[in-house]
């Protein structure tokens, strides 16, 4: 396929590829999106809560939610990155509906509003969800019908492998046509849109493709990536032996679910001050430590009070059926489980990365929103926002970064792209076993250094799925090292306290992690 061009490559079809394809197309651009399963699979399809944005005047607004994000990502978050999100956050949700998501509302004909939720770190209800508890079905459903609506080209089952870099910019992408093998697909900007790498871990709820691709191909290429010791542990997965572990929301807990220990007492009102609705990264922390104290697996989440609870949770309470549970009765195992990067590969406020004509958007991306821990249902929105903004900038003819969000102090550091290595017969099992063990929601230098030791000690990928989780891990047991201090998801028993020597990022530009400071630190709104 050497011989098209494109002026837009998309790689990924979640909910950051389909937005960008969507606005690139209709736009008159000729897209071409590559994805390695169907077309609607993604981590996306799986999301349940929803999608979080100020749509309404009254108590909320986007300086709240800008406020409620800073809260959450710990001192790391970019606050210009954040403006961003919470203020063009509304528009892309009405967008998203005038393409033909429908989210829930309350209310009869024409007086029905908008049915918000509140979840953990939100001070309001603020999100907006489809079929109670399946957004991202909706959402990914929507999105779908209008990529197929234009002109946009779709190769579904195409694995992207490694970007293609000439005279310092990306042209494309090598990647494996599931019936040509190997091909060149060339074209003038290149997106990755690849989602995140919850696959490095053994316990995850994302899905089987979720193994960090894009910034796999980023750091083999020498892009900048950063934050890669980020990743959240959701608290509250089911405890069941099936994989993608069934999520159980943060909803749940904002309509009345409470935490309780193996003895039946609810913990988290000594944990914080906002109790069962603290950041995630407290509530991981809270239930994880106890579970090592105490020598369990799992403890409790009471979900009895809930009123309605199959009509407004149907995917979890299905879920819960399925393995003989119901939640107006039964207290459901919980443990935690990877959810989401918010590290990745570093962008400007635009989606521009540090090699010219190659953006990123999306859970891929690390654009700054999250900082050190996402607040709950940030993620769809950031996908719709800076997908949007890095089309936008490619029609203004922008090629490279600005100096704006994450990328301030990252484009001056050198570039090296890593060395391939060689194939032999290392499995995605022998990748997360290391990285569970030792890497997992509470870490420290020895854990960690058992862990790189062991990966560097394994024998090669036996497949680029495999390559690329190991090349991730790798990069977050490097970053987890070098940051001595507990601060967000990244908790460090052998440093547990947060330390103002570390208010910056470990940016990945080939080799060794480089620390980069804040250029302006973000505030951090009083708790
Ligand atoms: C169970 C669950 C519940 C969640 N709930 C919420 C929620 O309520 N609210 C919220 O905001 N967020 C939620 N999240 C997080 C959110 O769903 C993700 O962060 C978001 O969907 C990521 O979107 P994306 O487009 O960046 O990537 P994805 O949706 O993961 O899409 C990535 C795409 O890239 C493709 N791809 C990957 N590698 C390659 C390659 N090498 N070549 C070609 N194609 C490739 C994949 O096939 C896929 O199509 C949840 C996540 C999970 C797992």
């Amino acid at each position: 396929m050497q011989a098209a061009q494109f002026d837009l490559v998309v790689l990924g079809s979640g909910i950051a590829g389909l937005s960008a394809a969507v606005h690139a197309a209709d736009a008159g651009q000729s897209v071409l999106v590559l994805t390695k399963g169907e077309l609607a699979h993604s981590a996306t399809r799986y999301a349940q809560g929803g999608v979080a944005a100020a749509l309404f005047d009254g108590d909320d607004s986007p300086e709240l939610h800008l406020s409620d994000t800073l809260a959450a990502g710990a001192g790391l978050c970019d606050a210009d990155a954040v403006r961003v999100l919470a203020i063009e956050g509304p528009d892309r949700v009405r967008a998203l509906m005038a393409m033909g998501a429908e989210f829930d509302r309350t209310g009869d004909g024409e007086a029905a509003t908008l049915a918000l939720a509140r979840e953990g770190g939100h001070s309001v209800a603020r999100v907006v969800h489809a079929g109670g508890d399946a957004t991202g079905a909706e959402i990914e459903r929507a999105l779908v019908a209008a990529a197929t609506a234009t002109a946009a080209e779709v190769r579904e089952g195409w694995l992207a492998t490694d970007l293609l870099v000439e005279d310092g910019r990306a042209v494309g992408v090598r990647a494996i046509d599931p019936s040509a093998g190997e091909v060149e697909v060339r074209g003038r900007h290149t997106m990755l849109a690849t989602g995140g790498a919850g696959q490095c871990f053994a316990v995850t709820t994302n899905p089987a493709l979720s193994t960090g691709d894009g910034i796999a191909m980023a750091l083999r290429a020498g892009v900048a990536v950063a934050d890669a010791e980020f990743m959240q542990f959701h608290p509250t997965a089911l405890h069941h032996p099936s994989m993608p572990r069934p999520l159980l929301s943060e909803a749940l807990r904002g309509e009345g679910a409470v935490l309780r220990d193996e003895q039946g007492v609810a913990f988290m009102a000594e944990e914080h001050p906002q109790g069962d609705l603290a950041p995630r990264d407290v509530v991981a922390r809270a239930i994880t430590r106890r579970l090592n104290e105490r020598g369990l697996d799992h403890l409790w989440l009471d979900a009895t009070a809930i009123e309605g609870f199959a009509a407004r949770f149907p995917t979890i309470s299905n879920a819960c059926h399925e393995v003989g549970l119901d939640p107006t009765r039964d207290w459901l195992p919980v443990a935690p489980a990877a959810h989401y990067l918010s590290g990745g590969v570093c962008t400007d406020l635009d989606g521009a990365t540090t090699l010219p004509r190659l953006w990123a958007c999306g859970e891929a991306a690390c654009s700054g929103v999250h900082g050190a821990n996402r607040l709950a249902s940030n993620s769809l929105l950031d996908g719709l926002v800076f997908a949007k903004r890095a089309v936008d900038a490619i029609r203004a003819g922008r090629d490279g970064p600005d100096d704006t969000g994450v990328m301030r102090g990252v484009t001056a550091r050198a570039h090296a792209p890593a060395a391939a290595v060689a194939p032999g017969s290392a499995t995605r099992t022998d990748v997360q076993t290391i990285m569970t063990r030792d890497a997992g929601v509470l870490r420290d230098a020895l854990s960690l250094e058992r862990a790189a030791n062991a990966l560097a000690a394994l024998a090669g990928p036996s497949s680029p799925d495999v390559q690329n989780l190991m090349t991730v891990s790798a990069a977050l047991v490097r970053a987890a090292t070098a940051r001595r201090e507990s601060r967000g998801t990244h908790t460090r028993l052998d440093y547990p306290e947060r330390s103002s020597e570390f208010l910056g990022r470990f940016v990945f530009a080939g080799g060794e992690p480089g620390f980069v400071p804040l250029a302006a630190p973000a505030p951090e709104p009083a708790r």
